[in-house]
């Protein structure tokens, strides 16, 4: 399964207990997939959700909130992403009525009009923002996790995706003050608002209460993180060796010009004595070597040094 399935299933796994919020779910839902329409002179809107179960949740809040049962689902298949769309139809006399109490639609004077605000009053109380998000997020949000088998992707990404730059931009606001930090861009006449930091991504999964995600990307941060140093410390080791060995290969090319040049006989004993068991013992570090000399480290690179100096005038 999916992560996004994963996470939309534990975001519906709790029930909503407040009329409150039932309604700010309900209407985060249909402001992610809802379209309006005329019919008989009425308006009505069309929504669509991806779940059974989730489109009886939904005829279950309508009964109890507003007296009204839903009469058309009618059942599709999203065959893009293979997976059964169910759109949920309100509509009739008491349409305008719901749609306004949702705040779908909203009064202009006398007149009806279509809200371009996605945030009021309904999303006023935390609990029920909380709800309205949830409900966005089933309706037009993804996530996806990096797996651990591959270290180069960054791999974590969320999203909610809008068909207007307002409701993106006032949700990029909303979540900000929860410190969960997106960016909007467009994408095929779509805005996409979307997250790319693990971090952030957790703190969007606490935020929607989902806990088990929160559980999820903790232990992929921490073993993917333990990987990465592992891997950054062997690289580094690496380093040091390659280091060690171009310095090797440094003073023995020195003290083989001074061969050649027949200097290294006229050195001091202690040059002299370096020089010979540096080209004998080729792999032994600077300390192994010092300690082999029975000299200090700093001696022996500042001995080393002079046969460099020496090898170049
Ligand atoms: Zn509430």
């Amino acid at each position: 399964m999916n992560f996004s399935k994963t996470l939309k299933q534990e975001i519906l796994s709790k029930r909503i207990k407040d009329n409150c919020c039932k309604k700010s779910f309900l209407a985060g839902l249909m402001r992610g997939t809802g379209q309006l329409f005329i019919e008989d002179d009425q308006l009505g809107l069309d929504f669509t959700v991806y779940d059974e179960n989730l489109a009886s949740l939904c005829a279950e809040y309508f009964r109890v909130l507003y007296d009204y049962e839903i009469r058309e689902v009618s059942v599709g298949n999203d065959h893009l992403n293979n997976r059964e769309i169910f759109e949920i139809s309100i509509k009739g006399e008491k349409a305008t009525e719901i749609l306004t109490d949702l705040e779908v639609l909203v009064l202009d004077g006398e007149e009806v009009i279509v809200n371009t605000h996605l945030y009021g009053e309904l999303t006023k109380k935390e609990c029920c923002l909380k709800s309205f998000i949830k409900g966005l997020f089933v309706a037009v949000g993804s996530c996806t996790l990096p797996s651990n088998e591959d270290l180069a992707s960054t791999g974590y990404h969320a999203q909610f995706t809008f068909s207007h730059e307002i409701p993106a931009e006032e949700t990029e606001r909303v979540l900000s003050k929860y410190d969960i930090t997106s960016k909007t861009t467009k994408r095929k006449g779509q805005v996409l608002l979307y997250i790319k930091s693990a971090e952030q991504i957790k703190n969007l999964f606490a935020f929607l209460g989902a806990s088990l995600a929160v559980l999820n990307i903790t232990d992929l941060m921490i073993s993917r993180e333990m990987i990465n140093n592992t891997n950054r410390r062997t690289n580094c080791d690496m380093g040091n060796v390659s280091r060690q060995i171009e310095a090797t290969m440094k003073q023995i090319e020195a003290i083989k010009i001074l061969q050649k040049k027949n200097v290294l006989s006229t050195l001091k004993q202690e040059l002299q004595l370096t020089a010979k068991l540096r080209l004998e013992k080729q792999d032994m570090s600077v300390i192994e070597l010092a300690n082999l000399l029975g000299v200090s480290k700093s001696c022996l690179n500042h001995r080393l040094k002079k046969l460099i100096e020496l090898s170049k005038q």
